[in-house]
């Protein structure tokens, strides 16, 4: 790894050498098909996806039934979006705030071009958060459904989920929450239990990739949600495909370990962001923190540096491993979608860099990240790059 800093946390993580351990018996000696009920081998992989589906439900204080097993959480939100559309038999009506993750916005997108949806995109303030006003306004019973994110992965922006689930609810909306970027790094979510599906994914949590959940209320479940992947039935009819025990086992050991040690280390990486913090305004003249003044997730931080394009003050800073905007989108060299959102125009939105904290972080990663991330942001500046 040579002298790397990796803070882009937000992006993935690394897996836990305990969900390693936790993952190894699924690969070769309980290697069965959870589907496989006529025989031991069968059935001990799917005592093993039953644990998994404990750990993964209690995270969000659910029950183990309401969990399905998808390939991620675009994947989930995906089920969610085209699933809840699917059992409607009619063009849906949605409500998506507008600085959702790209796996909430497109599905809806797709049925705005292919079955006629009616969607409406919900602006946000300076500071990233949502208004609310609209769904007071709005006529009951005209929504069949609101996505709202619990917290943004670029700014690390908390959205109001409870007060907007039970503005929604009142309304006769469902609500669906993309969780991924929550889960693992704060405090337990109040706002989550008012939701009716949650979407999370086992990368975030220093689980495997390729494994993520969508967690849905036993009544939706039944009654509202269509399946769109079909096939053997697996998951209750609602996500076919032989299940990936290996990756399901580590998300289900993943989650059981960030539930007693996330509140902690929530407190441990605050202190490291607000130290970061605070050397970025110290340092570098006009530095701003996006988010500022909304309740953040405590690892993120998001910063605009003026007069500095942010992929020049990552070239020249190469071994700090930070992004710009969602690593989704930062191949290409469109702005954030995020930061447009929230107001800042083209060039101010390829200004800002994000820094994503986790367990691995220490102190002198984050004086070292700020030394190199001053030096290379004065560099640009004085280059006019
Ligand atoms: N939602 C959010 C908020 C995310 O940050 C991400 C990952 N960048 C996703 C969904 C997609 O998750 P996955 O990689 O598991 O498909």
């Amino acid at each position: 790894m040579g002298n790397r800093i990796y803070l882009d946390y937000n992006s993935t993580t690394p897996v836990d050498r305990r969900v390693v351990e936790a993952m190894m018996p699924a690969f070769s000696e309980n290697f069965g098909n959870p589907s496989s009920e006529s025989h031991d081998t069968g059935r001990a992989a799917r005592v093993m996806v039953d644990e998994a589906r404990a750990g993964v439900a209690a995270i969000v204080k659910r029950d183990p039934q309401d969990v399905i097993f998808t390939s991620g959480a675009t994947e989930a939100n995906n089920l969610a979006i085209h699933g809840i559309a699917a059992g409607l038999g009619r063009p849906m009506r949605a409500a998506v705030i507008s600085t959702e993750h790209k796996s909430v916005l497109e599905p809806y997108r797709a049925l705005e071009r292919e079955a006629g949806a009616d969607v409406r995109y919900v602006p946000v303030s300076g500071d990233g958060l949502p208004e609310t006003d609209w769904l007071e306004e709005i006529p009951d019973g005209s929504l069949d459904m609101v996505s709202v994110a619990a917290a943004n992965g670029e700014t690390g922006v908390i959205n109001p989920v409870g007060e907007i689930a039970g503005a929604a609810h009142r309304k006769g909306a469902l609500v669906h929450c993309d969780a991924t970027q929550i889960i693992g790094k704060s405090e337990f979510n109040a706002g989550l239990l008012e939701t009716d599906m949650i979407t999370f994914s086992s990368h975030k949590i220093y689980g495997p990739k390729g494994c993520g959940a969508l967690v849905a209320a036993r009544d939706v479940r039944r009654r509202r949600l269509r399946g769109v992947v079909h096939g053997g039935g697996q998951e209750d009819g609602l996500r076919s495909g032989t299940l990936n025990v290996p990756a399901i086992v580590g998300f289900g050991a993943a989650c059981k370990i960030a539930v007693p040690e996330s509140p902690g280390e929530a407190g441990r990486q605050g202190r490291l962001r607000d130290t970061f913090e605070d050397l970025m305004i110290s340092k570098i003249p006009g530095a701003e923190i996006n988010g500022r003044g909304a309740t953040r997730l405590p690892n993120t931080s998001n910063i605009r540096i003026p007069g500095a394009f942010a992929d020049a003050v990552i070239a020249n800073a190469p071994d700090v491993e930070i992004s710009t905007g969602s690593a989704c989108t930062s191949s290409t060299m469109e702005p954030s979608h995020v930061l447009v959102a929230m107001g800042l125009n083209h060039d101010a939105a390829n200004e800002c860099i994000r820094v994503s904290i986790g367990r691995q972080t220490t102190g002198d990663d984050i004086t070292s990240a700020a030394s190199a991330i001053d030096r290379a942001a004065a560099f640009v500046i004085g280059k006019g790059i």
